[in-house]
């Protein structure tokens, strides 16, 4: 944590009475949407490999349905909090409309750490928490999909929980699901390339080509895995990257000022997903502070590893020469941040915007597996950009016409699109 006392929900809170403001929402319809309409907190008891019992807390919160079922992660994480969680899924609500998907907002968790347990706990855990909650989620309620460390077999695992209690097969009930088990190739690819599809518009925008550019990325999970991978592809150069060691409790940041090699790094990572040190070291990396990735004089920042990372103690750190911030995690800039970077007039891509595309293709998913019928990659790949596309241009159209900071011209356009369902539904006046 950077900024001691930082609540994730009071952030998103503030963020939402600020748009309240522009759009000059009613008190009915702000009361509405400054908090989730439901939420579930309860026990995961688990009998571990040792024969002890553990019990696991765990959540999920369900912000607003109003345009569809609701949508969103669940992250195991040893310092979950409900505040968190709360944030998270009231960020969904938002994600799911700028990008204009008939889906509402939730978000799960389960306070724990994966890395300390084995395969077999994490399959108890996955399936307790479906148990807990199988009532009040489900493919028209509300539907689960993977996060910060889950992944496919966690999603399959929770699907066979609830299918058995369901008494039936589901499919709907939960997406990132492995391919050729009702799961959407791309759907791995999916968050980190997004990210870059809005990044490639933005440096349209800023007249740059992308073979001129440099990266900075935060993270080395699925996120800034596949991010990093799409701007190699557009031409772009990453310099830096930092990534969690499990071992030091603490993260590093790898320079290499020709460039990283994406795939020299994924082989030298240890089984907890950490870059090995020694090893990176030896290939010439230089092995830097963990908030160096922040000072690198690059064109774009990438913060992609959790919320809370460029703060009011840390954005002074942010070089010149930055043009973007392409937030690939959700809420990784508190709100004082937020306002020197709009100062600065730094390109900001917001975290529900540039990361929307792991929830787009879940819903490519669900509309797969609806038809029983699976696009290839190309197809689910060329559907993504599309969406990414025209959402970004939605969002920087109405920040040029009304001279908005990019992160408000898109929760204008996802707060309107949410209130305007309530009041068609009749919730709110
Ligand atoms: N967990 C991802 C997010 O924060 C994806 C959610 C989903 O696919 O439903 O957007």
């Amino acid at each position: 944590m950077k900024d001691s006392g930082f609540n994730p929900f009071e952030m998103a809170q503030s963020q939402f009475d600020n748009v309240a403001d522009i759009l000059d929402l009613n008190d009915g319809t702000r009361e509405l949407l400054r908090n989730p309409m439901r939420e579930y907190h309860f026990n995961i008891p688990v009998k571990m490999d040792d024969g002890s019992t553990k019990v696991f807390r765990g959540f999920r919160v369900q912000h607003n349905d109003a345009r569809g079922p609701g949508k969103g992660g669940i992250r195991f994480h040893p310092q979950e909090t409900v505040d968190t969680v709360r944030a998270l899924s009231m960020w969904m609500t938002w994600k799911c409309a700028v990008v204009d998907i008939p889906l509402g907002g939730s978000k799960g968790g389960v306070i724990c750490d994966p890395h300390n347990l084995s395969a077999r706990e994490q399959e108890q855990i996955c399936r307790g928490w479906v148990r807990q909650i199988a009532r009040d989620v489900g493919p028209f309620a509300d539907v689960p999909a993977p996060d910060v460390m889950t992944n496919a077999q966690h999603m399959l695992w929770m699907l066979d929980e609830f299918e058995a209690i369901a008494g039936g097969r589901f499919p709907g009930f939960i997406t990132g699901k492995p391919v050729g088990m009702g799961g959407s190739l791309g759907r791995k690819e999916a968050t980190g390339y997004g990210v870059m599809y809005t990044v490639r518009e933005a440096l349209k925008e800023l007249d740059l080509a992308p073979e001129d550019t440099t990266a900075s990325v935060q993270g080395f999970g699925n996120v800034a895995q596949h991010a990093i991978e799409a701007f190699h592809l557009m031409g772009g150069k990453t310099i830096c990257v930092s990534c969690w060691d499990q071992q030091d409790q603490t993260a590093y940041s790898f320079r290499k000022n020709d460039g990283i090699d994406l795939d020299e790094l994924r082989n030298m990572t240890d089984h907890f997903g950490g870059i090995d040190k020694e090893k990176a070291k030896a290939a010439g990396y230089e092995v830097i502070h963990a908030d160096d990735w922040l000072k690198q004089e690059v064109d774009i920042l990438v913060p992609a590893a959790l919320e809370n990372q460029i703060s009011k103690e840390t954005v002074s750190r942010i070089s010149e020469k930055v043009k973007i911030i392409a937030e690939g995690a959700n809420g990784p800039t508190t709100p004082e941040a937020d306002a020197v970077i709009k100062d600065r007039g730094i390109f900001m891509i917001p975290d529900f915007l540039a990361n929307a595309g792991g929830v787009t293709c879940s819903y490519f998913e669900q509309v797969q597996c609806n038809m029983n019928y699976f696009w290839g990659k190309e197809e689910v790949l060329e559907k993504l950009d599309m969406k990414m596309t025209d959402a970004f241009h939605a969002v920087s159209e109405m920040a040029r016409k009304y001279k908005l900071y990019m992160r408000d011209a898109a929760y204008v356009i996802a707060v309107n699109r949410v209130a305007e369902a309530c009041r068609d539904r009749g919730w709110v006046s």
